[in-house]
């Protein structure tokens, strides 16, 4: 019988069994005698158990139905803890947390025992992880593919009021959740020399010398499905030494030292994610990360594939590879070396299995965002993989030149090595077979501009995929008070269809629903409160309005923004006697800087300044406080979502690509207040003008800016007093010195309209509060964000991929 057939009780009496007899086998201890920390890895292992036996049953109907699979390449895959999610969809929580309670132990306290794995950055990271789990929840033969870091993204700590980074150790006490699978390692080649031989018979050869090899071993992570028997793969690859170190005793020094220098590199490639965030990152250790991966990954789909197939032709009908953005676009040309080089197939052959293997999704149009490499570098590390990719390039190039004689421009703007330098967006559309964005605004804006000389080559691959969030952990999981407010409406059943949400619009001017959202609400602000108490030994009101902005600090998400609005308002409330603040409004922030980035670094000094100044000053009786949040990740996301009233989405129009913050927030009932940019769009047009708050520029205009020039910031400054008002505020010392950021707005002719948006921004500040006040009509806009938010499920989005590009269905899993 499977888990989810069976009763609670016999549940219950099982599952102590097994965790009295784990916790005997693992500590050799009776469980009274057990830590916090060893309760929750005994947990986790029985947890496994029930995973283990469906694990092995999806990998074997996979392989013996022969059915397609997808892997799923990320360089991040952002999971935060696993305990809760997988408790959900294994559908044990009930009578496990049952079963805790007859052993007076509360579930609650072990979730922190758990490391808040921080494999990724931002949204692209949990973007990966959201995937994954819709993949297995709707039954999809699909897995993750990614990097086992030893240190995910750092710790922020908050020290001096500036931001201190510490590494993130995250390994220190294990991961409950993977297995190591050494038997499935593969090698990985770097560095030497590669040219090609010609034989006798006149063909010729690739040969690659003096390379340094890495073995890749993989971690596995069982990705379970929500009630369904799937269980996929996320398989992390980490790099280790391959070397055999048992014949040290016949070494000299040198050769000693040579082997430890060697074993140190290997170490070193995958211990440290990047915490860059939307800007390239130039570095050599960052390009081999991309390669490593993505070559193991490669190689072991291929080894696999090859297990049941005699040869390669039919590859792109069983195997899709989708690139989540250009980190892993190498994978073009290590499919064509691993073809070519490893199995003797002829150039062509491969390039058309390549070709239909591999699609690209893209996550930016910020032009410092689009990763390119040095030749000279990309050359000396990966040789054989340089020529293929000069070799794709050359024979792209003379099909251009063909179809469009004379047109030198279109060759430039399409090559893929230009001026020194690999362009990995444009090796990722050369080739693939398929293109995305991921809102549709962006994938409009991929074909009008960024990547316009492609959509006029290649119309055909390109389409939209609007980005999603699991709502199994952003609100079952992380708000399962509101889950049951609308499974009293819907049963259970929205919870495997997020459509059904829509029909809770026929309940948003029923009073006793807003009632119970309004109760949901408050018992989360109130944790929220008591949180901040805590943690900033600040005291906030829960009837103020929470305005929350959580996202990793960047210009173009504009947080500098967001304080000077601050600014401006407490400048107001304590010279203007004419103003007043009718509801009081506590201001979140949340969010890392990456360690170089300076302006990012100045803008959280600026907010925790401010918030210094303004939550001991007696005088404004409490109207408004302002609170950064210390080092906002998955699990704090968990507790800030669901407490938020307004959800900052201030972006420069054009700049977000999607965003997937604000859908948590529409989830779990806040009211946007954003810009015309990414998904803002698509919730705007799911809940009407009376449920969001728009201001600001629109992406036409900005883009025509950018083009054409036309905006002075020194003139913004001379004519706009609000502007001038806040931004001399930074340099007379009324918070201190903060004359780095009056220079970079001037100095980048305010590069991200700040200053050009700031009055619409004002003003969209004041319809929100107005808005606040009426109670009921408040919650009434919470309802119809929360009933229309269902197309924001990572599951439409996951179902859109496997119906339009991967060309899968579910799979039932007996
Ligand atoms: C969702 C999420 C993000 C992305 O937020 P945006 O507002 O879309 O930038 C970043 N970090 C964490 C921890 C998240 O959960």
């Amino acid at each position: 019988m499977s888990v989810i057939e069976r009763n609670i009780e016999e549940m219950k009496e099982e599952l102590k069994q097994r965790f009295v007899t784990t916790a005997q086998i693992n500590y050799g201890r009776e469980l009274s005698g057990l830590d916090e920390h060893e309760i929750y890895e005994t947990l986790a292992q029985v947890v496994k158990q029930y995973t283990s036996e469906n694990w092995i049953k999806t990998n074997k109907q996979y392989q013996e139905n022969d059915e397609k699979q997808v892997y799923y390449f990320s360089i991040e895959f952002l999971l935060g803890r696993l305990l809760n999610t997988n408790l959900i969809n294994l559908d044990l929580k009930n009578a496990l947390k049952a079963m805790l309670k007859e052993l007076n132990l509360d579930l609650n306290n072990l979730y922190s025992e758990e490391p808040d794995a921080g494999l990724g950055n931002g949204g692209l990271g949990r973007l990966a992880a959201c995937f994954v789990d819709s993949m297995a929840s709707l039954g999809l033969p699909a897995h993750g593919c990614g990097i086992r870091y030893q240190y995910g993204l750092f710790e922020q700590k908050i020290v001096n009021d500036q931001q201190v980074e510490i590494p993130d150790n995250w390994l220190r006490n294990g991961f409950a959740w993977e297995f190591r699978k050494p038997n499935k390692a593969v090698k990985v080649r770097l560095d030497g020399e590669a040219y090609m031989r010609i034989n006798d018979d006149g063909t010729s050869t690739a040969v690659h010398e003096g390379y340094t090899e890495v073995t890749a071993v993989p971690y596995d992570v069982p990705v379970i499905g929500y009630k369904n028997r799937t269980v996929n793969t996320l398989r992390l690859w980490n790099a280790e030494a391959g070397q055999d170190f048992s014949d040290y005793a016949t070494l000299t020094n040198d050769e000693i030292k040579e082997r430890q220098e060697y074993r140190n590199n290997v170490n070193k490639i995958t211990e440290f994610l990047y915490p860059e965030d939307s800007t390239n990152e130039g570095k050599r250790l960052r390009l081999i990360q991309e390669y490593f991966f993505v070559s193991a990954g490669v190689q072991s789909i291929v080894r696999h594939y090859m297990q049941t197939h005699d040869d390669l032709y039919g590859f792109a009908d069983k195997v899709c590879i989708q690139i989540n953005d250009t980190h892993p676009a190498v994978a073009v040309a290590e499919l064509m070396r691993v073809f070519i080089d490893d199995y003797g197939m002829e150039w062509d052959d491969a390039w058309d299995i390549t070709r239909n293997t591999v699609a690209y999704t893209n996550h930016t149009i910020l032009p410092e965002a689009l990763e390119k490499w040095d030749r000279k570098l990309f050359k000396k590390l990966l040789p054989r993989i340089d020529m293929i990719i000069d070799e794709i390039n050359r024979r792209f190039l003379y099909e251009v030149r063909s179809k469009y004689p004379n047109d030198e421009e279109l060759v430039r703007e399409l090559s893929i090595l230009q001026d020194g330098q690999v362009h990995m967006a444009r090796l990722a559309v050369v080739g693939s077979f398929s293109v995305n964005g991921v809102a549709r605004l962006h994938s409009n804006i991929l074909k009008e501009s960024t990547l316009k000389y492609f959509y006029k080559y290649f119309p055909e691959k390109f389409n939209n995929k609007t980005n999603g969030i699991t709502h199994r952990r952003w609100m079952i999981s992380a708000n399962n008070d509101l889950a049951h407010v609308i499974d009293d409406k819907l049963t259970r059943a929205w919870r495997g269809d997020t459509r059904m949400m829509k029909q809770l619009n026929q309940y948003v001017d029923n009073p006793a629903f807003l009632k119970s959202i309004d109760k949901v609400k408050r018992a989360r602000k109130r944790a929220l409160a008591q949180y901040v108490l805590t943690h900033n030994k600040v005291r906030i009101k829960v009837d103020s309005m929470f305005d929350v902005q959580v996202k990793r600090i960047h210009s173009y998400k504009r947080q500098l923004m967001n304080i000077m609005h601050i600014m401006y308002q407490y400048d107001r409330l304590k010279n203007d006697p004419t103003y007043n603040m009718p509801v009081p409004v506590v201001y979140f922030f949340g969010g890392k800087a990456a360690p170089g980035y300076f302006i990012a670094k100045e803008t959280i000094r600026l907010i925790l300044a401010v918030a210094n100044k303004i939550n001991t000053d007696p005088s404004i009786d409490g109207k408004i406080k302002v609170v950064f949040l210390e080092n906002f990740g998955v699990s704090l996301g968990e507790m800030v979502y669901p407490a938020a009233d307004v959800s900052e989405q201030i972006s420069t129009a054009s700049k977000e690509a999607s965003g997937t913050g604000n859908m948590k927030f529409m989830m779990n009932g806040a009211i946007t207040l954003g810009t015309m940019d990414g998904a803002n769009v698509e919730i705007h047009e799911q809940v009407g003008d009376d449920n969001c708050v728009i201001f600001g520029m629109r992406s036409e205009e900005v883009i025509n800016l950018y083009e054409h020039g036309g905006y002075s910031a020194w003139d913004e400054y001379n004519t706009n007093a609000n502007v001038r008002k806040v931004m001399n505020q930074m340099t007379d010392g009324t918070y201190g010195n903060f004359q780095s950021l009056f220079d970079y707005l001037v100095n980048s002719n305010d590069e991200f309209f700040i200053m050009k948006d700031f009055n619409a921004y004002i003003e969209a500040h004041e319809e929100i509060v107005r808005r606040y006040q009426n109670h009921n009509a408040w919650l009434r806009s919470c309802a119809v964000n929360i009933a229309n938010s269902g197309i924001f499920s990572s599951d439409r989005t996951i179902a859109e991929y496997a119906e339009d590009i991967w060309n899968i269905k579910p799979v039932d899993i007996k």
